[in-house]
């Protein structure tokens, strides 16, 4: 199967954008959330050599990790249905009904949705763990929390080849740091590489990152930090600042940002901007990495801020 004709990379299109207020460099952003409408952004090319790796080895079924609002499940769950496999989510926390249009889509998608307690999810990627997944759902092929594995690295290692301009700095929001692992990777030492961690007390991002880095390419390259101080109180924590932000952004350049990732990061690149952090003149490539999909799950804690 040519797993790459299901999405279009020629739609993952570089965007100049703009700030509510000017700064002194060039932002493009990177569209790859439009690749596909719902296998996009950084998940696709996370997803893409796992997805290889399992069709070669003749699994039929793909189990992985989330939770709730994942845009991992999510992708997954749509790719499972693109290229013919099942799929089982475990979810982090208890059932819910109805269920959440994340996990809704997932179930639509053929998802099997099994919930896990917050203590078992803890130790998902334990030994035990994984011999319960093998004995209660059979030979299914595991792709990790976040989709971050070696080959997901790879896959985002292809990333900066997609860039068909001439700039200074790339940006990436980090979550599990896998994305920006393989972008590093891909980039041999080229470029400034940016990553905005989205969750607090997140200085293991770094240290994964190395590691990351590291195992893959058997460099340990540094032109890249991640930027730690934009995760506005920790993982899916919002606050009007960031909100009133995202809907200026989309005002003025008619992309929409999530608040979990891409709003975080590109509050970030603004904020840091303003700062004089960059050199006048330079040129930031930031990624949209998609994540639109979860927006539906937070209407309610965003109305309470206004
Ligand atoms: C999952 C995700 C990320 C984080 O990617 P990591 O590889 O885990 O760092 C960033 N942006 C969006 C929109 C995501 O869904």
């Amino acid at each position: 199967m040519n797993f790459d004709s299901a999405v279009d990379l020629s739609k993952a299109v570089l965007q100049p954008v703009e700030f509510p207020s000017p700064i002194p460099v060039k932002i493009l952003m990177k569209r790859l959330d439009l690749i596909h409408p719902f296998i996009h952004g950084n998940k696709w090319f996370k997803l893409k050599y796992n997805l290889i790796n399992a069709a070669e080895k003749g699994y039929k079924t793909l189990l992985t990790f989330g939770g709730a609002y994942s845009n991992h499940i999510y992708s997954t769950s749509a790719a499972g249905k693109e290229f013919g496999f099942n799929t089982i989510g475990l979810i982090r926390g208890e059932q819910h009904l109805p269920l959440n249009p994340t996990l809704k889509f997932a179930n639509e998608n053929g998802m099997l949705i099994q919930y896990v307690s917050r203590g078992d999810y803890r130790d998902k990627h334990s030994r035990e763990f994984e011999e319960w997944i093998f004995e209660k759902f059979g030979d299914v092929y595991i792709i990790p929390e976040g989709g971050t594995n070696l080959l997901a690295i790879n896959g985002a290692a292809g990333i900066p080849s997609l860039i068909e301009t001439d700039y200074d700095y790339i940006t990436t929001p980090c979550g599990t740091a896998g994305t920006i692992s393989g972008i590093i990777g891909g980039l041999k030492g080229e470029k400034n590489i940016l990553g905005f961690a989205v969750l607090r007390g997140a200085d293991f991002l770094i240290k994964n990152t190395k590691k990351n880095v590291l195992d893959y390419s058997g460099n340990e390259y540094t032109n890249w930090s991640i930027i730690l101080d934009y995760h506005f109180g920790g993982y899916a924590k919002i606050n009007r600042e960031l909100i009133t932000f995202i809907r200026e952004f989309e005002e003025i350049n008619g992309i929409g940002l999530d608040p979990i990732y891409t709003g975080k990061m590109m509050y970030g690149i603004f904020d840091l901007a303003l700062k004089g952090f960059f050199e006048a003149g330079q040129t930031i490539v930031a990624l949209h990495t998609g994540g639109l999909q979860g927006i539906a799950g937070m209407e309610g804690r965003i109305k309470l801020l206004f």
